[in-house]
């Protein structure tokens, strides 16, 4: 097993019970390292802190998997699965639908495993998960014998990771037909009936981290018109037309987006009441104001605007631009659902944002809510990056 020796004070970090090791801080590489096994991490005395999966290639280095002496094997990782769904089950966000691990969140850094029905969706985001898939998807099947478990890696991190991204399964359910292709699943989230393509879609099929909000901000559209804007699946339309929308218009770049959306809200029988339009959300926005169209529920659920520090301030650009006509948009007594999943963003630069958008806006609104990603998704106190999610429930006068 390789070691890894950090510099003097490259421990700080992790004593402080953060799993992360940036490259600065490693003074020494020993043995050869191989990226299927974990390595062994000291401190510049020596001393042991614990294992974790290396990448030379990255600057953020090591992920500690954990501080014992134990063996990283299938029956290791079943455990942590089985101790990340003991904790949803004590919480009760079991459901149809839910993530089932949230990486460092739950002691398993780059893994993400969502599950839809009896299906589990495994996303690695680390070379080292990309190399410990197989015994991953073995705690899986230890944890829920017979489902099946397909693997969908998120591009972006795999190219910076250095591996190639898969989409396939891991372990097939008996009843696959064909082979190779999950399909679609549907699944019952609250009143609502989501297809999740987990293939083809985004994320691992569906914006899970939103699950809790879309049932939070759903009422608020009641006998109302609704904008969803940036809405992958019109999940939240889907939720406000169920709980008593009277309208909605659907706003996506993505043409695979729309279609889901399309198929939403043609699975709840909502397709008559909502009309799609695919264009840049940023020109709409400024397109509806103009035209002088109002609504009682608006949603901004916008992509991260950055995911480096160093662009925070082109991303704040984006944040004021898009909830200041998102304000503006609103009818008297309207509610804005206001999110932001860029992690560099805290909730409370959020909120300074949208403080600066609605005075721009003459907009003196109201805050009826803070928002944050479901609980499904945990935060752990020493990882403030496992905080991502933001959100503010605003209202107008
Ligand atoms: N609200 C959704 C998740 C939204 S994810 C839910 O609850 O499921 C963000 C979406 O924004 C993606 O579908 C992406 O295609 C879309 N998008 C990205 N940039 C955009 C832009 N400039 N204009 C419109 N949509 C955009």
């Amino acid at each position: 097993m390789a070691e890894i020796v950090l510099k003097r004070g490259g421990d700080q970090r992790a004593r402080a019970g953060h799993p992360w090791i940036f490259r600065g801080e490693i003074g020494d590489l020993r043995g050869t390292w191989s990226p299927e096994e974990p390595v062994v991490v000291r401190d510049a005395a020596g001393r042991r802190l614990g294992q974790g999966h290396y990448n030379p290639r990255t600057s953020l280095a090591v992920r500690l998997l954990t501080r014992r002496e134990e063996s990283v094997n299938a029956d290791w990782f079943a455990a942590r699965l089985a101790a990340a769904l003991a904790y949803r089950r004590a919480h009760g966000l079991i459901a149809d639908a839910y993530r089932l691990c949230w990486s460092e969140a739950d002691g398993l850094p780059g893994l993400v495993v969502d599950r839809y029905g009896d299906l589990a969706v495994v996303q690695c985001l680390t070379l080292g998960m990309a190399k410990a898939v197989t015994a991953v998807a073995a705690g899986l099947e230890a944890l829920f014998p017979g489902g099946g478990v397909f693997r969908a890696d998120d591009p972006t991190a795999a190219r910076l990771e250095g591996f190639a991204p898969r989409r396939e399964w891991l372990i097939a359910p008996a009843d696959l037909a064909p082979p190779g292709d999950p399909g679609e699943r549907l699944v019952e989230e609250g009143r609502c009936r989501l297809a999740v393509i987990p293939a083809g879609g985004q994320k691992t099929g569906l914006y899970l981290d939103q699950r809790e909000n879309r049932a939070a901000v759903a009422a608020h559209g009641r006998e109302r018109r609704v904008l969803d804007a940036f809405c992958y699946g019109a999940a939240f339309a889907c939720h406000a037309l169920a709980a008593g929308a009277r309208a909605a218009r659907c706003i996506d770049s993505s043409p695979d987006a729309l279609a889901l959306a399309a198929r939403n809200l043609a699975l709840n029988g909502l397709e008559g009441r909502a009309d799609l339009v695919e264009a840049n959300a940023f020109d709409e926005l400024r397109r509806l104001e103009r035209a002088g169209e109002r609504f009682g529920l608006v949603v901004l659920d916008p992509p991260p605007f950055t995911r480096r520090k160093d662009a925070l301030e082109a991303a704040a650009r984006g944040y004021k631009e898009i909830n200041l006509r998102g304000l503006r948009l609103l009818e008297p007594g309207g509610v804005l659902a206001t999110f932001s999943c860029s992690h560099h963003v805290s909730p409370a630069a959020f909120e300074a944002i949208c403080r600066d958008a609605a005075a721009d806006a003459g907009v003196p609104a109201r805050v009826l809510a803070v928002l944050g990603q479901s609980r499904d998704h945990p935060v752990a106190l020493a990882i403030p990056e496992s905080r991502y999610l933001t959100g503010l429930l605003l209202e107008a006068p």
